[in-house]
């Protein structure tokens, strides 16, 4: 009754006097910017559990869009801010959210400053921001609109002597089937592709830039599919009883390695995308009864999964705790581990 009742004043601003729209209003946005923060923490353990990928969502942003509606710019800044908010101590991670709550700090500009302290990072990665220096940029853009929030990230770009003479990249849908890619090249990659175009003969001559790159794709996609689930070779059989009968007769602890004639097999059988959620990123074979619980490397106990689905399942099989480590590699799903390494194994 209590709550129905305030329900129904706070849907009726016509009912109030000026003062009290005013100081309603106030409250309003406290509360909405509350629930911001409470929202940040909560992405963050949906992505640490990578609960996402129970509902066959290929990310995080997946998720925030496609399940809780968010515009890709929403989910974009919420996780942005979420993965600032993780990278900094609790100390300093506690005085920026109270900063999001007070108003002070936008999450526009939040999310500007993190894809800043990235630059930074991916510049001189041996020399990333600390914790303070963060927040001493963040502190710089408080009560900035966006706009200026970019001027000052600017500056602080020449200062620490990034490039902000090019153009950033960009990828537009233009619509379901095309998508508009910009990328700035420097003069030694330029000639590399056409170096690749002469290489690859007659047919490339007349290619656009689009073809070229998707004939190199199709190219890479093979070398790379070989290098880490093995060539389809009929001939890989010998090997195979052998590795099988190890596989069987090791007791304990069985082995974790894969042959690449197996991990060809599982590739091929399971279409060259996660059973999941269908994502063809960062692609790993995965022991549906994990090793550490017993399973043994047969190919029904194998199956390809994106790594976001192969941290979900060992969170799942093994506990969260277990799988911590896993949890704090970053962007692990860019940069999966090589076949045979441990995360492989899950
Ligand atoms: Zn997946």
């Amino acid at each position: 009754m209590q709550e129905q009742s305030t329900h129904k004043s706070t849907s009726q601003p016509q009912s109030l006097s000026d003062r009290d729209l005013l100081k309603r209003m106030q409250l309003l946005v406290q509360r909405e910017r509350s629930l911001v923060t409470e929202i940040l923490h909560h992405l963050r353990e949906v992505e640490r559990r990578k609960l996402y990928s129970d509902l066959g969502y290929k990310s995080l942003f997946d998720y925030a869009v496609k399940e809780l509606g968010y515009s890709e710019g929403q989910a974009g800044r919420r996780i942005q801010a979420m993965k600032l908010l993780r990278e900094l101590p609790q100390e300093e991670a506690k005085e920026l959210e109270k900063k999001i709550e007070d108003g002070s700090l936008n999450l526009t500009n939040i999310c500007q400053a993190q894809s800043f302290f990235n630059e930074v990072k991916k510049a001189s990665p041996n020399k990333p921001l600390q914790a303070k220096d963060k927040l001493d940029v963040l502190k710089e853009l408080e009560h900035k609109s966006s706009r200026q929030g970019q001027a000052t990230l600017m500056e602080k770009r020449k200062d620490a002597g990034l490039d902000v003479s090019l153009p950033k990249e960009k990828t537009r849908a233009l619509s379901q089937e095309h998508s508009e890619l910009q990328l700035v090249l420097n003069r030694e990659l330029l000639a590399e592709l056409e170096e690749v175009r002469a290489l690859l003969g007659q047919k490339a001559m007349g290619m656009s830039w689009a073809e070229l790159i998707g004939e190199m794709a199709a190219l890479s996609k093979e070398a790379l599919k070989n290098k880490r689930f093995g060539k389809r070779r009929e001939k890989a059989t010998p090997s195979t009883p052998a590795l099988r009968r190890r596989c069987i007769e090791t007791a304990a602890p069985k082995p974790r390695s894969i042959s690449k004639g197996k991990r060809s097999r599982v590739w091929e059988r399971d279409g060259g995308a996660c059973v999941k959620c269908g994502s063809q990123q960062g692609l790993q074979v995965d022991h549906i009864v994990p090793v550490a619980l017993g399973g043994g490397c047969e190919e029904e106990n194998l199956r390809l999964l994106c790594f976001g689905c192969n941290v979900r399942e060992g969170v799942k099989k093994l506990g969260l705790e277990r799988m911590k480590r896993d949890d704090m590699s970053p962007r692990g799903d860019m940069s999966p581990s090589p076949p045979g390494s441990k995360r492989t194994t899950i």
